[in-house]
């Protein structure tokens, strides 16, 4: 077992002395999180890897290099939610030097950038080409794209595409042991066709590195999938349903998904505008006073005659459900047209801040959590009544809890919902309910079979993954193979 003095000079030797760290400070500035101080685990050594601007870096070197001395390594992407913290210490590797966007194809509509890219930068270099991924997230720079790829990263568009994971043609993953494989489309990089679909005549393997949380190997490189996409295609609407029609919601939502003509819905419910509305964001009597649930709809539309189409259908199934049309919110939360509103908007594609979309709840409420997880959209109603039967049940069913949901509806007839409370985490008595109502949450969910996003071990304890039983003892053997020395982000699945 090697010192962390004997690992800083090794590493050191790889990456260069300036790339490596054991400042108490850095590492608590590492441990910053979405998840606040829910974890605590430090790293012994924090490194950076940065690459040339061809690509060239030493990733495979630092893995060989911690296998051989079993030292555990967790790839740290960007903000993060907690699921890169090194529960068993060893090294936190910083992958935001690898962060070269390496080629957008507009001809084959694809973009290969590496593991450590923004999110954003990728949006960024598809737009000079008309390009678009087609799902976005909220989380504007904050996040990378290898990280997303191994926590089930989603966002406006999933309605019509799926997750971030389903556009994923190709990845370069290095092993533990220091091999660089190519799988997908990236499998056919170097021959004169280069990349070109998912499929190859092996079996697929790239869903053993996605939703992996790190533990099976390290994502260098990635090949997405793009679509056509222009700012001005997309186009906002707002529909709201009283508290009485949640199956009318229900109903409706499914067939919207059905009809593929929508691009996104966000479901949302009235505690959502609750202190919007009191600070006067939105014009007195212009949403309804019994609206509860409100469904912002993204349509998108490549002309006049398209739109017209999809609007059509659109409208006509919300209206024969009972719903009623809501431009308010369209208008002053969402897309581009919110930011026109200044300090008196509420764009939904920025969460903190003046502006951000928590930023009023949190001014009135303090700080949020949020449990984050999918179910078939045919439980909706089911799981918002359980939901709310437990918030008030834990005294939480107020404004100053502001305990609203807010979800994605996704292509497979589901929906990723997410439970929102905010809370004092100074008062030991709000932060007891607060966990009252995350154990019936988790107890409720776990009956019923959800999928939690980005769970591992420390967060959701063995029940998600026992109950997948003989498939998670394969898996576990998998790992055996791949990761023989359990070095990578031990403790998240095994
Ligand atoms: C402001 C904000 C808004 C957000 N909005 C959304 C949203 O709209 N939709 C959404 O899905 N999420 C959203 N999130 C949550 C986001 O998905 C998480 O922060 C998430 O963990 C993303 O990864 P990360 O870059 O922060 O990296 P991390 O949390 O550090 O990494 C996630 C996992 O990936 C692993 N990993 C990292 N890089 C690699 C690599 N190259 N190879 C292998 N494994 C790797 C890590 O070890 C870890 O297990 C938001 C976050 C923020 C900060």
């Amino acid at each position: 077992m090697l010192t962390v003095d004997e690992i800083v000079v090794r590493i050191g030797e790889i990456v260069g002395p300036r790339l490596v760290s054991t400042n108490p400070i850095d590492k608590i500035n590492y441990q910053h999180t979405l998840a606040y101080g829910a974890y605590r685990a430090l790293p012994d050594v924090i490194v950076r890897i940065e690459s040339d601007p061809q690509g060239n870096h030493a990733l495979a070197r630092i893995l060989s290099f911690a296998n051989e001395h079993k030292i555990p390594i967790v790839a740290k992407g960007g903000v993060g939610m907690g699921i890169s913290s090194p529960l068993k210490g060893g090294i936190l590797l910083d992958m935001l030097g690898m962060d070269k966007i390496l080629e957008v194809n507009p001809t084959m509509q694809y973009i290969i950038a590496e593991g450590g890219a923004s999110v954003y930068a990728i949006h960024h270099a598809l737009r000079q080409h008309g390009l678009m991924l087609a799902n976005f997230g909220t989380y504007g720079p904050a996040v990378v794209i290898g990280a997303m790829i191994n926590k089930g990263g989603i966002g406006y568009g999933m309605t019509r595409y799926g997750w971030i994971a389903d556009m994923v043609l190709g990845l370069e993953v290095i092993l533990p042991n220091g091999e660089t494989i190519r799988l997908g489309a990236l499998a056919n990089q170097g021959t004169s066709f280069g990349p070109f679909q998912k499929w190859i005549h092996l079996p697929d393997l790239l869903g053993l590195f996605t939703l992996a949380a790190g533990s099976m190997g390290m994502i260098s490189k990635v090949c997405l999938r793009a679509i056509e996409g222009k700012r001005e295609w997309l186009h906002d609407y707002c529909y709201a349903f009283r508290r009485d029609q949640l199956l009318n919601v229900q109903e409706a939502l499914m067939a919207l998904v059905k009809g593929e003509v929508v691009y996104d819905i966000h479901f949302t419910d009235r505690w959502q505008y609750h202190w919007p509305m009191e600070e006067g964001l939105y014009q007195k009597g212009r949403i309804p006073d019994d609206a509860w649930f409100f469904l912002k709809t993204i349509l998108l539309a490549r002309d006049e005659e398209e739109l017209a189409f999809k609007e059509k259908r659109m409208r006509r199934i919300y209206e024969s459900a009972g719903g009623i049309d809501v431009p308010e919110i369209a208008e002053k939360a969402m897309g581009a047209k919110a930011q026109e509103h200044g300090l008196h908007g509420w764009p939904d594609y920025h969460v903190m801040g003046p502006d951000g979309w928590c930023g009023a709840v949190v001014r009135h409420s303090g700080m949020f959590a949020v449990t984050s997880k999918m179910y078939p959209l045919t439980f909706l109603k089911e799981m918002y009544d359980l939901d709310e039967a437990a918030k008030r049940e834990c005294g939480i069913w107020d404004g100053e809890h502001s305990p609203q949901h807010d979800s994605y509806v996704t292509r497979d007839l589901a929906i990723k919902e997410e439970y929102f409370v905010f809370y004092n985490p100074y008062d030991d008595e709000d932060v007891a309910k607060l966990r009252k109502w995350m154990a019936l949450v988790q107890e409720f969910s776990n009956q019923r079979g959800v999928v939690w996003t980005a769970p591992t071990l420390s967060t959701k304890g063995p029940w998600p993954y026992e109950r997948l039983t003989d498939l998670y003892d394969l898996v576990k053997q998998i790992k055996q193979v791949v990761d023989p020395n359990n070095i990578l982000n031990p403790g998240a699945l095994y």
